[in-house]
């Protein structure tokens, strides 16, 4: 079922810094109401700096549905305008936020075996999935491989949540792929070089397989073309590009309503005491 498209008001309440170079950020619906979203979808968020306003998307990462918040995993880029506003704020940020958008979802019906293939915070929409494959994959009805790409161990963020969940799902595989250092004591889901190489190897069949592939747009687009050589098409797989955001100004938003305000006004006013 489609979901409608809905436009709020947020509020960041709590940011966590994963790793040297990316940070989960929670922002909270100000009117109190229940984020509606699939997994796998993202939001566009309109911030505002010195310059004015701003329009970024990101994927939620939430791993708890039908709650009234927005939890988000962001890698620093350098020089990046969200990345200079956000990795500054604490609390009492307050961003408009329009969604949700996006395709990458779970497929249905399940393939035999579904890749979900990522780099860096391209795991992001992946983490809501894992709810809702838990009762497939423990019934048989799926056999899925996660495959993480990242520089360094240090980079390898949700590892305690991907592990326990593949302790708790043996038909759930992890690998996790480094491209630059390898840990000193790799351990059996841990491999060198790139997720390209870690998929050639499981060997994905078009006529029952399905594929994801997030984040990095040269990972998504060079997997693609593997892919398609050897008989997959777009049916077989959906691709989500960590594009970056050529416009900065936000053509969609609608003006504050005076209840808006008012709200934003009192979470504000929770924050600062
Ligand atoms: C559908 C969608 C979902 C997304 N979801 C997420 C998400 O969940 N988490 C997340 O962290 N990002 C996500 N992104 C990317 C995000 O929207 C921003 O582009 C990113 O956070 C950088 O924004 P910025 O304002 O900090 O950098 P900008 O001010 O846009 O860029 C500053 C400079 O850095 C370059 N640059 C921008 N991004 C990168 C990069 N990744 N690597 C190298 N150079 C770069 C730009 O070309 C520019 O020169 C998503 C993008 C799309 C299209």
């Amino acid at each position: 079922m489609e979901i409608k498209l809905e436009q709020s008001e947020v509020v960041l309440e709590q940011t966590r810094q994963l790793s040297s170079s990316t940070g989960e950020f929670r922002f909270v619906r100000v009117d109190g109401k229940n984020v509606e979203f699939r997994p796998g979808q993202f939001f566009r968020f309109v911030f505002k700096d010195n310059q004015g306003e701003f329009e970024r998307s990101y994927s939620l990462c939430n791993q708890v549905m039908d709650v009234p918040y927005l939890d988000l995993l962001i890698s620093k880029v350098e020089s990046g305008r969200a990345t200079e506003l956000l990795f500054a704020s604490e609390q009492g940020l307050t961003a408009h936020v329009t969604g949700p958008y996006g395709r990458l979802l779970v497929p249905e019906p399940l393939p035999k075996r579904l890749f979900m293939v990522a780099t860096s915070v391209g795991i992001a929409p992946y983490i809501p999935m894992l709810t809702r494959l838990s009762p497939a994959l423990k019934s048989k009805q799926v056999e899925v491989h996660f495959l993480y790409g990242t520089r360094e161990h240090n980079e390898f963020v949700f590892g305690d949540v991907l592990e326990k969940y593949s302790e708790d799902h043996p038909d759930f595989h992890l690998s996790v792929c480094y491209s630059r250092v390898m840990p000193d004591e790799a351990r059996e889901f841990e491999y060198q070089g790139y997720v390209q190489a870690r998929l050639k190897n499981l060997d994905p069949d078009p006529k029952t397989d399905r594929v994801l592939l997030c984040g990095n747009p040269h990972m998504v687009d060079e997997t693609y073309d593997w892919l398609k050589e050897t008989g997959f098409g777009v049916k077989h797989v959906t691709r989500e590009k960590y594009v970056f955001a050529k416009e900065t100004r936000s053509k969609s938003r609608t003006s504050l309503t005076d209840e808006h305000k008012k709200l934003i006004a009192e979470k504000m006013k929770k924050y600062q005491s």
